[in-house]
């Protein structure tokens, strides 16, 4: 079972609740496995956790951007299809 891109692109969507904790128990989880078999994901993860935490300290609430969730599709793609990665 290999995640597929289009599966980062919900994954990308659902980021920001998952971090905010707005999803159901079921979704965290969906998410929460994702992030462990998909290293791109977990790297852009921890990432936004990083950003979202200093956003937070001014209030302020993010939304996953268009841009956003095509560069985490491209990753994700591009990290399948490297035939250097060992
Ligand atoms: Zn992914």
């Amino acid at each position: 079972m290999e995640p597929m891109p289009n599966c980062c692109e919900e994954i990308a969507r659902q980021l920001y609740q998952y971090i905010d904790r707005e999803l159901s128990p079921e979704e965290q989880r969906q998410v929460q496995q994702h992030l462990d078999d998909c290293p791109p994901c977990q790297k852009w993860f921890r990432l936004e956790v990083d950003v979202l935490r200093l956003v937070g300290e001014c209030g302020r609430r993010l939304e996953a951007p268009p841009t956003l969730i095509e560069k985490v599709r491209r990753l994700c793609a591009s990290s399948q299809s490297d035939p250097h990665s060992s």
